[in-house]
């Protein structure tokens, strides 16, 4: 089936979706974005992602073209067209075709890309097996110089921890904070979970505010967890009795060792396969229904 691209207002075919070499998103990696799944036809948090992308825009004075309701419009749109039930968003927004010079002034107009396809994911056995992991010399960009709380095109912190994730072959790794505290990992935020307690690093530390982050916290409290927001050390990690990432892709999974120390008994933990059972509960239903 073709695959239809969102550009700037328009469906193009995938191989016709182009865009300037000189756009800034790509010269700079001026912009932001967002990853959104879409479950059963329900575009899951989509209000939350809308926020975020938002606020993104605002933080780097970046004007979205379209309005917050436009926007939501051309999500369900793009989903429509491609006839996905069962997906990922992709939806790009950069600062536009500018010339050579940084200057965003020189980008009159922002670049929307939406993209939506198939998604493949961790196996139902990872889920239960739990990742294995590693902690890598890559530090979180400090808040003051690009803020860890805007998902911006400059991705380079976190591609660098998927580099050494690759040369240590794992999937995924954690990075800490210039200070030595967890920040999360490079696709993922963090749980720790440690005699009953669950704690995830605020973002302040450098941590993206997911929105499956903020969606574990609510089933946490809706469950009578106690949750909390709170630094913590890679030694914190080691000794828990549970350690578990959550994102729009990986959902809710667990890791099964970090740094070569085994998590608790070596897969996913009780807790957090409640987590995940109760987050899938959710799924096809918070959000915006695009086949109504
Ligand atoms: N941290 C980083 C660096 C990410 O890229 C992501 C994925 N967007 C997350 C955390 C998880 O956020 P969310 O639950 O909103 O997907």
């Amino acid at each position: 089936m073709a695959q239809w691209i969102y550009l700037n207002g328009e469906f193009v075919n995938k191989e016709d979706a182009k865009i300037s070499v000189y756009d800034h998103g790509y010269l700079y990696g001026d912009g932001i974005f967002e990853g959104i799944r879409v479950y059963e036809g329900n575009i899951f948090k989509c209000k939350e992602h809308m926020d975020r992308l938002y606020d993104g825009a605002k933080s780097i004075m970046l004007e979205i073209p379209l309005s917050y309701d436009e926007m939501q419009e051309a999500l369900i749109e793009a989903v429509k067209k491609n006839e996905i039930i069962d997906g990922y968003i992709r939806l790009v927004i950069s600062r536009g075709t500018g010339d050579l010079g940084l200057d965003p002034r020189r980008c009159p107009v922002a670049n929307v890309i939406i993209i939506v396809e198939q998604l493949s994911i961790y196996s139902e056995e990872d889920y239960v097996n739990g990742l294995k992991i590693v902690s890598v010399s890559t530090r979180r960009n400090i808040p003051d110089a690009m803020n860890p709380k805007i998902k911006s095109l400059n991705y380079l912190n976190n591609v660098l921890v998927k580099i050494q994730a690759n040369l240590a072959g794992v999937g995924e790794a954690l990075m800490l904070n210039s200070d030595g505290f967890v920040a999360e990992g490079s696709g993922d935020n963090i749980f720790i979970v440690k005699d009953g307690m669950i704690i995830t690093p605020p973002s302040y530390i450098g941590a993206l505010e997911g929105i499956t982050r903020a969606a574990i916290i609510d089933i946490c409290n809706q469950h009578g967890y106690v949750v909390k927001e709170q630094p913590f050390t890679l030694h914190d990690v080691y000794v828990a009795d549970e350690v578990f990432l959550t994102g729009t892709a990986a959902e809710v999974i667990a890791t099964r060792e970090v740094d070569g120390r085994i998590i608790g008994e070596g897969k996913a933990g009780p807790i957090t396969m409640h987590l995940l059972k109760e987050f899938r509960k959710i799924v096809n239903k918070d959000g915006v229904q695009v086949y109504k």
